[in-house]
């Protein structure tokens, strides 16, 4: 039984089935937190609703469940958990240190955002976003897997959206208050969420919540070296073979799995990874092409 204090987390966007990269971040994160001795908990990240595929969530549950990946604890909907969300707005606000911007896409498409409404007199009732602000002091944190990153937020990144224009709360404020009120020790997750992470720590800091470890998996890409996505037609799982999905995903993680993985259950391939599974065999890159 899971006794040790760590706790992990798996987090898909229920806008479609879960693809070999997805796949990727479900089996690493339970490994390591298996591996640990914790727990892993699954929380399904649909705080983006025009992007939520009704049925999604059961479609992914039923696919990790095939590949033999059991969570504990119930699962988390952050459609649900918008009163913890707008508990943290109110703190941050109080703080003063959220503005209303009125800015389009149109006018911002160049990063950084400018701060362009940071000192304009507040008018809500254009309608408008809210945006957190930010400093130029760096933040840094150590992943395990990528080393030393960091960033200033102010000229990286500028001052960043934490409600949406259209209402719903931007995935940095969900993701964060998610992640302490489920007291999360470590995250894993792609890569392509490298570089949103001082902005998560940024608001750790500011609402006093502790930050986790990190550790960001390579994400697979096509041959065009794009993130392979729900919406770029990714390859769909087979769902004849799980063990030989799981065996692939354990291949691109450099774990080496033995060739008598093709034959065996999820359950004894599982059994193999967890005892074997070692960080410093990961590729160290935040990219590989799917051959
Ligand atoms: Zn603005």
């Amino acid at each position: 039984m899971p006794n040790s204090g760590y706790i992990g987390r798996f987090a898909p966007t229920p806008s479609g089935p879960l693809h070999f990269g997805s796949i990727i971040a479900a089996l690493g994160s339970y490994l390591q937190a298996r591996q640990c001795n914790g727990k892993w908990l699954v929380r399904i990240e649909d705080v983006d609703l025009p992007r939520t595929v009704p049925g999604a969530d059961k479609i992914i549950l039923k696919q990790l469940e095939s590949l033999g990946l059991f969570w504990d604890g119930e699962i988390i909907y952050q459609s649900q958990r918008t009163s913890l969300y707008v508990a943290a707005l109110e703190s941050l606000k109080s703080f003063g240190l959220t503005f209303p911007c009125v800015c389009t896409r149109k006018d911002i498409s160049d990063k950084p955002y400018p701060g362009t409404c940071r000192d304009a007199i507040e008018n809500s009732k254009t309608s408008h976003s809210i945006r957190l602000k930010t400093n130029d002091q760096e933040i840094s944190f150590t992943d395990l897997l990528q080393g030393r990153y960091s960033q200033r937020l102010e000229s990286d990144v500028g001052d960043f959206v934490i409600k949406r224009t259209d209402g719903l709360f931007a995935y940095h404020l969900a993701v964060v208050v998610d992640d302490a009120e489920q007291e999360i020790t470590e995250i894993v997750r792609g890569a392509d969420l490298l570089d949103s992470t001082p902005r998560q720590i940024h608001i750790q800091t500011l609402l006093g919540y502790a930050t986790p470890d990190y550790l960001h998996l390579p994400v697979v890409t096509d041959k065009a070296g794009n993130k392979i996505s729900k919406q770029s037609h990714a390859e769909a799982i087979d769902h004849t073979s799980p063990s030989n999905v799981l065996f692939k995903a354990l291949d691109f993680l450099g774990q080496s799995p033995p060739d008598m993985a093709f034959d065996s259950d999820t359950e004894s391939l599982l059994t193999w990874a967890i005892d074997n599974w070692t960080l410093k065999n990961i590729p160290k890159t935040r990219k590989i092409m799917l051959a």
